[in-house]
């Protein structure tokens, strides 16, 4: 049997690949490369030692879907497709409603088709919205602030009720909190199109001399040092949280949602210093206004995961800024000279 990752080549996904194979798993990719490359499945089987079917495929098109369906014996499905850029999101709504929505309808319809009924979903902390009571618990109410948040929030409800429905089904919607970090062999990593949005990838593009200096969106929060507080995760361990997912939506019927974070907030600031500090590289930077949509302090209770899925954070704020490193100075742009 096989595990298809939707959206596999992505930042997230090669590295479950890479985690899940290395667990002995058969694993097949599909993705459309809108925001990936194929290299880093070629690297993944590269590490692993296992060749990766990469299928170039739209999980918004049911023949595409077909192809791999119909190709593998696949019994479980992680469904990391999908576009994430929350300011993007903001300028194009529709796109991102057709994506994603489309993506999550249609694969569970092929789902359906070939009678695979487990699944796991990348959702996000965004849907807790602007709650201010920390750490996050699963039950906690939910709500947007953008489009993108609305689309992971929309497609939990479509799982839900399609659990529902159909009591055979499997499903495991994980919420990440803030991956960082790459696999400790630096030939994998993340590399987002353009000016990085995020904090992690911007501060190793500063680093390396590619952007002059980050800007701190804020030091007026109501936090220790002012600037905003994040539940970074390495993404090692959300890869290996994926891994005990699986296991679980094979042991357990019905719908089950879970917090992926360590349970420890970090400050902007407290990021560029350990940063500076691991690496012995300065990282240049200034306050500038607050980003709009941001809050203040976001970080999870991760002890439903704990508890349900035996699965726990072991890599520290040291791994999460030398791995991250290691990939950037490693790989100065990419994929791309690959
Ligand atoms: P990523 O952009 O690196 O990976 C997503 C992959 O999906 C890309 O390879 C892209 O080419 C592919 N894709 C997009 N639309 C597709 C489609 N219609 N058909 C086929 N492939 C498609 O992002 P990531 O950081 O690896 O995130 C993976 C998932 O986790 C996404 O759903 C994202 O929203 C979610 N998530 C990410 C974060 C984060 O901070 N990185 C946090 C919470 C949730
Ligand atoms: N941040 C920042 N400068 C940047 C990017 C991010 O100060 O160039 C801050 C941001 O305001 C937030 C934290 O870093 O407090 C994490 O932001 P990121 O975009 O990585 O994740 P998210 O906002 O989704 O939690």
């Amino acid at each position: 049997m096989a595990v298809l990752l939707t959206g596999g080549a992505g930042y997230i996904g090669s590295h479950t690949a890479l985690c899940i194979a290395n667990a002995g798993l058969d694993v097949v990719v599909l993705d459309n490369l809108s925001n990936s490359s194929p290299e880093a499945i070629r690297r993944v089987s590269e590490l692993t030692g296992k060749e990766i079917p990469l299928i170039i495929g739209d999980c918004t098109n049911k023949d595409d879907l077909e192809k791999a369906f119909s190709a593998y014996p696949i019994d479980q499905v992680v469904h990391f497709a999908g576009l994430k850029a929350v300011g993007e999101s903001v300028a194009k709504p529709l796109m991102y409603y057709r994506n994603n929505l489309d993506a999550s309808l249609t694969l569970l319809e092929v789902m359906a088709a070939h009678g695979c009924n487990q699944l796991v979903f990348s959702s996000s902390a965004t849907v807790y919205g602007t709650i201010q009571e920390m750490p996050l618990k699963e039950n906690f109410p939910l709500g947007c602030t953008n489009p993108y948040g609305w689309t992971k929030l929309m497609s939990e409800q479509i799982f839900r009720d399609v659990g529902k429905a159909d009591l055979g089904l499997s499903i495991v919607l994980l919420r990440y909190f803030n991956p960082v970090g790459a696999h400790e062999s630096g030939r994998i990593g993340e590399d987002p199109n353009g000016i990085p949005n995020n904090l992690m990838p911007f501060i190793c593009q500063v680093a390396k001399g590619r952007l002059e200096r980050l800007s701190i969106f804020g030091n007026d929060y109501p936090t220790k040092d002012g600037t905003g507080v994040r539940d970074y995760i390495h993404v090692m361990d959300l890869a290996e949280g994926h891994l005990a997912a699986l296991k679980y939506a094979r042991e357990h019927r019905g719908v089950e949602v879970f917090n992926l974070g360590t349970g420890v907030g970090y400050s902007v600031l407290d990021m560029v210093h350990a940063f500076e500090e691991v690496n012995h590289i300065q990282v240049p930077y200034r306050i500038a206004p607050r980003r709009p949509g941001d809050i203040a302090t976001c970080y999870a209770d991760p002890t439903k995961a704990h508890d349900l899925l035996h699965w726990q954070t072991h890599r520290t704020l040291t791994d999460m800024c030398r791995d991250a490193w290691n990939w950037q100075n490693n790989n100065p742009m990419g994929y791309r000279n690959a």
